[in-house]
């Protein structure tokens, strides 16, 4: 598909994928789409093609949504046990760490990260992650109920719950942990015995197509993964519609979460929706200063800023303010950018030219609306959808940089005097996805975490995720919540059983 004497300063593993990729996955076989049609994906760092892939639209979903009906409802998978469901997702596990290198320089190559950011969450943290979803299969229960109802003197009741697997569920997922995403909107859906149709962006599809090489590898039947690459608008918007989908799990921005949950009530499919952020990072006098300058420059600038939880509102209090601020932006101004797959690289490039052409707008937004800029602000010259790491100081709350999300890396930096005025800062926002608090007094954190209105609270800390622990947002930041329990809950159906004795 692609010219293979390129060299990309990958591994052979990798490049041999790079040459045989390119079709979808559907019931099992490796297809083209049915009306033909490619498109390209590029290396961030340069801007060259680093692969043509199959553009699916209304057609390959459709035949995608039947091929994972007939699985769901087939022998095979419908009727596998949850010990044998499990041992098949710790397979997949064992498979991930050992292709974690040819993963990572995918990741890398096709979003623009770092390789060290793609070794150490992207990749480094995948099979955990699927084993904590494996051990799910044979953890789903119900309730015994006595109920009260009776038939007559005599006549009783037993009720009891069963969890049933919700059916099919059609993931749509953006392009800022492409793999990471891939595997939340799998794993939770297999543990149940559910079956998936994956829409991946179109930004970033290789790790996804590779990853249902895989799910193959590791022995799950035909159709229980089905991958239909394609855009939005086509691909996506037709998952979305299609009445044969029980369930759509999507992450991305907010404008497509409402779209997608619109077309979705038509069938009243269910929905869960993880959305966008423009989360709040707080920095109270008392801080060990130190390590919260060092937290809230990694809490905006991690991953290029391209993170849902990013920490892009910084309020800091007015007697550390200059302190913080000049500190952040020393680490802004020192950071090493470069090519994701150069291991020095501390900040790789945005994901694509129409990315960086959003966040310049709102880096030009932010100094003419009177934002006082402390570090970067400017494009890298060459190639590549570079940014500099941007700072912005005294920003007032009606500024663009402090309402809309720019998933890039530009903080938004103000201050505040009382705890009052800051918690009423931090909740001025449309978004409620994470909040950061940095304190050494736990009273104060203590009666601000039930006043911050957010899906997670970090206490000297931001931006971390662990399978056992619930994630998702309030407000316009979405519904539903991925990880832990509460992912099994939301691909399982409850059926309640009245038996008469
Ligand atoms: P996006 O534009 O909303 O795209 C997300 C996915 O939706 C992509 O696969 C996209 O396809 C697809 N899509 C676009 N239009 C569609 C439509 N009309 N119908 C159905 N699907 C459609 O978001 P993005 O720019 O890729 O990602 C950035 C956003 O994701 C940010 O807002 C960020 O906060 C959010 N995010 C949230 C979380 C979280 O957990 N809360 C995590 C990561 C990212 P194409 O790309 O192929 O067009
Ligand atoms: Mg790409």
């Amino acid at each position: 598909m692609i010219d293979l004497d390129t060299d990309y300063g990958i591994g052979a593993a990798a490049q041999a994928f790079l040459a045989r990729a390119g079709k979808m996955l559907i019931g099992g076989q490796w297809v083209d789409s049915a009306s033909g049609e490619f498109f390209e994906t590029r290396d961030p760092a340069t801007g060259r093609i680093i692969g043509r892939v199959a553009a699916g639209d209304a057609e390959d979903v459709d035949k995608a949504v039947r091929a994972a009906r007939n699985t769901l409802e087939g022998r095979l998978w419908g009727g596998m046990l949850p010990a044998a469901r499990e041992k098949l997702l710790l397979n997949l596990a064992d498979l991930v760490e050992r292709h974690a290198e040819e993963l990572i320089e995918l990741e890398s190559l096709d979003n623009g990260k770092p390789v060290t950011i793609a070794r150490m969450i992207d990749i480094g943290r995948a099979p955990n992650f699927i084993r904590y979803m494996a051990g799910w299969a044979t953890k789903i229960e119900g309730a015994t109920i006595t109920p009260s109802v009776a038939m007559g003197p005599h006549a009783r009741f037993h009720a009891y719950t069963l969890k049933e697997p919700v059916g099919v569920v059609g993931g749509i997922i953006p392009w800022n942990f492409p793999f990471v995403m891939a595997l939340w909107k799998t794993c939770p859906a297999l543990a149940t015995g559910s079956t998936v149709v994956l829409k991946p962006a179109e930004q970033t599809p290789l790790t996804a197509l590779r990853l249902g090489e895989l799910i193959q590898e590791a022995g799950f039947p035909d159709g229980v993964v089905n991958i239909v690459t394609g855009l939005g608008e086509t691909a996506g918007a037709a998952l979305a519609r299609h009445p044969g989908i029980d369930k759509i799990a999507f992450t991305g921005s907010t404008a497509v979460g409402k779209a997608i949950a619109r077309a979705a009530a038509d069938n009243v499919t269910r929905v869960t929706l993880e959305l966008g952020g423009k989360s709040p990072v707080i920095i109270m006098p008392d801080a060990d200063l130190d390590q919260a300058i060092v937290g809230a420059a990694r809490a905006i600038f991690f991953n290029a800023g391209q993170v849902c939880g990013a920490g892009s509102r910084l309020f800091v209090h007015n007697a550390i303010y200059d302190e913080v601020l000049s500190g952040i932006a020393r680490i802004a101004s020192a950071m090493k950018i470069g090519p994701g797959l150069d291991p020095a690289t501390e900040m790789g490039p945005l994901v694509s030219e129409e990315q960086r052409q959003r966040v310049l707008h709102y880096i030009e937004s932010g100094l003419s609306e009177g934002g006082e800029l402390l570090a970067g602000g400017n494009v890298r010259a060459g190639d590549g959808y570079f940014v500099t790491p941007t700072v912005f100081g005294r920003v007032k709350p009606e500024m663009t940089v402090a309402r809309e999300e720019i998933f890039g890396p530009v903080l938004a930096a103000a201050s505040f005097e009382t705890i009052d005025e800051v918690v009423n800062l931090a909740n001025d926002s449309q978004y409620g996805l994470v909040a950061g608090i940095w304190s050494t007094n736990i009273n104060v954190v203590h009666r601000m975490i039930p006043r911050i209105r957010s899906g997670t609270v970090y206490v000297n800390a931001h931006n971390l995720m662990d399978p056992a622990v619930p994630f998702g947002g309030n407000k316009q930041s979405g519904y539903g919540r991925e990880m832990s329990k509460m992912a099994i809950d939301m691909y399982t159906e409850t059926k309640s059983v009245y038996i008469a004795y």
